[in-house]
């Protein structure tokens, strides 16, 4: 349930609708729009009643929101969320670029391709340095060490981090370098994870597991945004159809659809769900094309020798050749890269 403050509602009467929601059992979440504030009612609403709130001082109406992701749904923030990081802005007019490899290798690796993608015109540096691996035996990544790594190329390049957490324990050190910490695929249903993560309070890159419907992916944004951490980023990344030519089926309608449903920030990684170097481009170009708010491309200065996803990470010069023609495709949808 939300209820809708009126636009010269005071202070106190959003205090005590508030005071009134925790009477009452629930947790109350404010979202001050411009030109009035929302107050979100969560909790197990089945049997609370309307009309408590509907005769209080400045509130304008009370509304039932049917889906069952409330704190994620627009009903709750029409308004588009801007996420804030180093100064940059994802959500807003800018399409915001995320490049660089799988994982980081080696001090010379990711500080070639940090160079090589911000020189490129990405604006935060990709790289995992926990890997969530299908195999036990594939490279499963440097772990704490990766992430000294990508704190020295954060220093020298000035380029923002997104690199991944798998378990709750890693999350405190892996914010200590990230910008935004990235929630992979296949722990995306990792319900403490989101938990934690959604009480650090550090911008969050949430992508849709392979096998996961948009509703369970706003599900899960709900547990980081439940937390009281709204700093979150959705990223589509392909899912499982019964197409083998590509690794997954990129989910373009995630594009619109998750936009409409949702306030939150989108974005697309054509390089998973693409599984090939060749397809990454036009992929980009659709998505952006569709509304989202900014790209995760793998890349990688030897993609023959990379420890993993060669196949998909383009060299720099292809990456360079990328960034062009999304700016054209930004151009054109009154968009900028
Ligand atoms: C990744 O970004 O390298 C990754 C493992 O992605 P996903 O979780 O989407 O498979
Ligand atoms: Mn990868």
């Amino acid at each position: 349930m939300i209820v809708v403050m009126r636009r010269k509602a005071k202070p106190e009467n959003i205090e005590a609708v508030v005071g009134r929601v925790k009477e009452l059992g629930f947790r109350a979440h404010l979202s001050a729009g411009e030109e009035c504030t929302i107050i979100g009612i969560i909790g197990d609403e089945r049997h609370l009643n309307e009309s408590v709130f509907r005769t209080m001082d400045g509130v304008e109406r009370v509304v039932r929101v049917l889906k069952p992701f409330k704190l994620a749904s627009r009903d709750f923030h029409p308004h588009d969320t801007i996420v804030a990081i180093n100064g940059l802005s994802i959500g807003a007019k800018r399409i915001i670029i995320m490049a660089g490899p799988c994982a980081v290798e080696s001090r010379e690796q990711i500080m070639e391709t940090a160079l090589a993608v911000k020189e490129a015109g990405a604006h935060i540096l990709r790289g995992g340095a926990f890997k969530p691996r299908s195999s036990p035996y594939s490279f499963q990544g440097l772990g704490y060490k990766g992430l000294e790594l990508l704190a020295e190329v954060r220093e020298e390049t000035g380029l923002a981090i997104v690199t991944e957490a798998m378990a709750p324990e890693q999350v405190a050190t892996v914010g200590e370098c990230a910008d935004i910490i990235q929630i992979g695929a296949r722990n995306m249903q990792n319900y403490n994870l989101l938990h934690a993560v959604g009480e650090l309070g550090k911008p969050v890159l949430l992508k849709r597991g392979m096998m996961c419907t948009m509703e369970e992916l706003l599900m899960s944004a709900e547990y980081i945004l439940s937390h009281g951490n709204y700093r979150l980023v959705l990223c589509e990344r392909g899912i499982r159809t019964f197409e083998t030519y590509t690794r997954n089926t990129l989910d373009i309608s995630a594009v619109p659809v998750l936009k409409q449903l949702t306030h939150l920030p989108v974005i697309v990684d054509p390089s998973h769900a693409a599984g090939d170097w060749q397809w990454v481009t036009p992929l980009s170009m659709g998505a952006v094309a569709a509304g989202a708010d900014g790209l995760l491309i793998e890349v990688h200065p030897h993609p023959d020798k990379a420890l993993s996803d060669g196949t998909q990470s383009l060299r720099p010069e292809r990456f360079a050749q990328l960034v062009a023609k999304v700016r054209q495709v930004a151009l054109a949808v009154g968009r900028e890269v």
